[in-house]
């Protein structure tokens, strides 16, 4: 069979105005963050699962590779193909419905490709809390979110999306459908099919359909934002809002200096506060279950008590909700900010919480030292022992020609010290294409073989997303 022979059976089976090629398939084929661009046979666009199967088993049987896509928002390159012009690049956008909503059960069931936010609007509307939050979530799908197991703003009290995620529905690369859309809290009936497919990061199966968890909506959610001297501060903070509000505290973001001039840079109109005058900065959010009145009051404590205890420099409440979103806005907007600075080399790391002041220290330290003039941008869920932990060139220099030179180094030396203390050089982001090389130094041999042996098990043909998270020869 040749690949013209493929694509008619993939029209037939989805419509010919859903198989896209040419400067039809352009947007499919470039990755978010600009550093790479592949090449598809063709972007198939299925609108059902069981479309997806039939396109999945069509595609196993020509043994063509996959790799499925959902809002292209992955930042390690993993949801676009390569350059080969051989691959079928599955994108999910068509499938969009939320096929139930049980109040009682506090789950809804939705199609993969719905926008994060538009599933934050639907249970909004039901009078619930779908509790998944991140920057790109005008954009992302939710079967990305499930793939990659995206953290956000929420996880210190909701946890990831693994955490959010009772059932799947999965089409295996053979092309069977994995009926497994549990509404269910307990089940204990062997290996737990969810959680391999939860952050396989397409490798294993294309995620169509999931049963989430709904939460409560809070009476109330505050923001405060605080000025700090140091991390060690930020981490006593952190300890005194955990003891002081319990599950109600629902975020504990970071920032440093330089982020936040970046954004007071690029975006003026935010007006950031106390970020001339102060090392670091972070934005606290409470979500309340009795009234905006409660919340503002433990607020308040919580401050008093840090300013008592010397953590404190400055800090605010937010007086409304408009404010509440303004100080997130600019929390937000750190991603963008850097971006317009020029590219740099980053890093979505983690370690544990009562390491990050150790582990910054020595890294602004050993990469000042090999690099005079860098500029750390260092920010994210301090809450969850994980930075966003960016290098951007020195001031006046070339950014793309600095990431050229540098990034492999900068990389290995922060990556090295991140195992050195006991973290992860993978928070939130996944794999992909871009850290599969740093798996082997970073993860157990006995881990990489349990991997490529449930790969090898589920996908014999490697044809889903091949060579991304591991090595296609290994
Ligand atoms: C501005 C910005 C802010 C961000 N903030 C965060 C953040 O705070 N936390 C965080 O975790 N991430 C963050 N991200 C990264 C990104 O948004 C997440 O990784 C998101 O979960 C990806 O969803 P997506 O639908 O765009 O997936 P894609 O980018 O399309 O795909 C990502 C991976 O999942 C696979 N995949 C996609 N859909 C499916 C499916 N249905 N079945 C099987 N595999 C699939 C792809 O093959 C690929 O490997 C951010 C990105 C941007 C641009």
């Amino acid at each position: 069979m040749t690949p013209l022979n493929l694509i008619e059976t993939l029209i037939g089976i989805v419509g010919p105005s859903h198989v896209l090629t040419g400067d039809d398939a352009d947007s499919y084929e470039q990755d978010w963050r600009r550093r790479g661009r592949g090449k598809a046979l063709c972007v198939v666009r299925p609108g059902s699962t069981d479309q997806v199967a039939r396109v999945v088993k069509a595609c196993s049987e020509h043994g063509v590779a996959i790799v499925p896509q959902g809002g292209n928002t992955g930042l390690v390159g993993g949801s676009i193909p390569d350059g080969s012009g051989t691959q079928v690049l599955l994108s999910l956008r068509r499938m969009i419905a939320v096929r139930a909503i049980d109040p009682q059960n506090m789950t809804m069931t939705v199609e993969a490709g719905c926008v994060l936010q538009s599933l934050q609007e639907a249970a909004d509307q039901a009078g619930f809390l779908l509790p998944l939050s991140l920057g790109a979530e005008g954009s992302c799908t939710i079967g990305g979110n499930l793939a990659t197991n995206a953290g956000g703003t929420q996880v210190l009290r909701y946890g990831n999306a693994r955490d959010l995620c009772l059932g799947l529905e999965v089409v295996t690369p053979q092309g069977d459908v994995w009926e497994g859309l549990s509404g269910l809290r307990k089940d204990n009936t062997g290996y737990d099919l969810r959680d391999l497919f939860v952050g396989s990061e397409g490798t294993l199966g294309v995620i169509t359909s999931a049963t989430l968890k709904l939460y409560p909506k809070p009476a109330a959610q505050l923001t405060a934002w605080a000025a700090l001297a140091s991390l060690e501060d930020a981490n006593r903070l952190l300890g005194l809002a955990h003891r002081r509000a319990g599950a109600s505290l629902t975020g504990f973001e970071l920032m440093n200096r330089f982020s936040l001039e970046l954004v007071d840079k690029h975006y003026p109109h935010l007006r950031v506060p106390m970020w001339r005058e102060h090392a670091w900065c972070v934005l606290i959010e409470i979500s309340d279950a009795e009234s905006e009145l409660h919340a503002r009051g433990l607020l308040e404590q919580l401050l008093e008590n840090a300013f008592e205890e010397g953590l404190v420099a400055d800090a605010i409440v937010a007086e409304n909700l408009k404010q509440v979103h303004d100080l997130w806005h600019i929390r937000e907007s750190i991603t963008l900010a850097q971006t317009e600075e020029g590219f740099n080399v980053k890093h979505d790391i983690s370690v544990p919480v009562s390491r990050i002041p150790e582990f910054v220290r020595q890294a602004d330290a050993a990469l000042s030292a090999a690099l005079p003039g860098v500029r750390f941008v260092t920010f994210g869920h301090l809450g969850d022992g994980n930075l966003h932990y960016n290098i951007q060139a020195p001031a006046g220099s070339d950014a793309p020609t600095f990431v050229t030179a540098h990034e492999a180094a900068i990389s290995t030396l922060v990556y090295d010290l991140v195992s050195q203390h006991a973290g992860s050089i993978s928070a939130e982001h996944g794999v992909g294409e871009l850290k599969r090389h740093k798996l082997p130094q970073h993860k157990s041999a006995v881990a990489l073989n349990l991997m490529r042996a449930i790969k090898s098990a589920i996908d014999p043909l490697n044809t889903m997303n091949p060579g991304r998270v591991l090595e296609s020869s290994t």
